[in-house]
């Protein structure tokens, strides 16, 4: 797997912020449940629920920019990931989104797979040599 199509496709952004809220986190609990003394179950605790919080942050980076590229509406796909509880909304996400676009060769505007005709110039989809063959035959 390259790095752009897994971790690689997470802006760097969320990367930095799923960072600082899981530090914050760790620090809140360890301030708060450890009397910011001693490192105990409360630490521990604020590590787990900072993990947590991490991945939430950039899975939510990887929907948006995935989304993106298959030409769905990215906001409304990253609220619905983090919205639907237990983790529901991003197996959503991963069962109804799109194949990814490819860029019209007429005018570079993105195309799904298996539409025929650019939606914004009309330009034929279908492989130049598909429809030779068609021609011919
Ligand atoms: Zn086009």
């Amino acid at each position: 797997m390259t790095g752009r199509r897994g971790l690689g496709l997470i802006p760097a952004g969320a990367k930095v912020l799923a960072t600082v809220v899981g530090l914050a986190i760790v620090t809140a609990f360890y301030w708060f449940f450890d009397g910011h003394n001693t490192v105990g179950l409360g630490t521990a605790l604020g590590v787990g629920m900072g993990a947590i919080v991490a991945a939430f942050i950039l899975f939510a980076g990887y929907v948006y920019r995935d989304a993106s590229r298959r030409g769905m509406p990215p906001i409304a796909w990253t609220a619905l990931a983090l919205l639907v509880p237990n983790g529901l909304g991003f197996v959503l996400y991963f069962v109804l989104r799109k194949p990814i676009v490819h860029p019209c060769p007429k005018c570079g505007h993105g195309v799904a797979s298996d539409a025929a005709f650019c939606p914004r110039c009309g330009q034929s989809q279908v492989a130049a040599d598909v429809r030779d063959s068609w021609k011919v035959s």
